[in-house]
């Protein structure tokens, strides 16, 4: 199965922090990290704190979508993440964004990531990795760019 992973981070050494996040993927027992986008400079979304640091990242697991979600969870544990409050600032923070092309609505689990769509964090990585990438249940993730158009995001090099 081929996943679809949001990276974030914007605290400490953020590309540091993303960048490690990235080499866990690719270590993490039953995943293969298959592709990574560049990194992404973006202004925080409904929070306080420094710019974020973003990448998506296509990963080939044979992990259920739960598993991968709890192992993504303990990738972002290891970096000693809190939740003090709601959107607090993050050393990094990962998103299962796509499962194949499942569609759960589950407790613990949404996919296709609920907000993915309304992102430009999340679309302009995931379009410099497949262009032509649908959401289910949305249809082309680059017809909502247009609609993200006023969130400031950058390339970095
Ligand atoms: P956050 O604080 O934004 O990382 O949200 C984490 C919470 O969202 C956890 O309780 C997850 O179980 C839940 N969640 C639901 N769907 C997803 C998803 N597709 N990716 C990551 N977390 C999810």
């Amino acid at each position: 199965m081929i996943a679809v992973v949001g990276i974030g981070a914007n605290l400490g050494d953020a590309r540091a922090n993303v960048a490690d996040a990235l080499a866990r993927l690719e270590t993490e027992p039953g995943c293969r990290l298959v592709a990574a986008s560049s990194l992404w400079r973006t202004a925080p979304i409904d929070a306080a704190g420094d710019d974020y640091i973003n990448a998506v990242a296509l990963v080939e697991t044979t992990l259920d979508a739960h598993a991968l979600l709890a192992a993504l969870q303990a990738i972002e544990a290891a970096h000693g993440r809190e939740r003090p409050y709601r959107n607090a600032p993050r050393t990094l923070d990962l998103d299962l964004l796509l499962y194949g092309d499942a569609v759960i609505d589950s407790p613990s689990l949404t996919l296709p990531h609920p907000r993915m769509h309304e992102r430009a964090f999340v679309l302009a990585p995931l379009l410099e990795l497949d262009p032509g990438i649908a959401i289910p249940g949305r249809g082309r993730a680059a017809d909502y760019l247009d609609t993200v158009a006023d969130q400031a995001i950058a390339r970095l090099d």
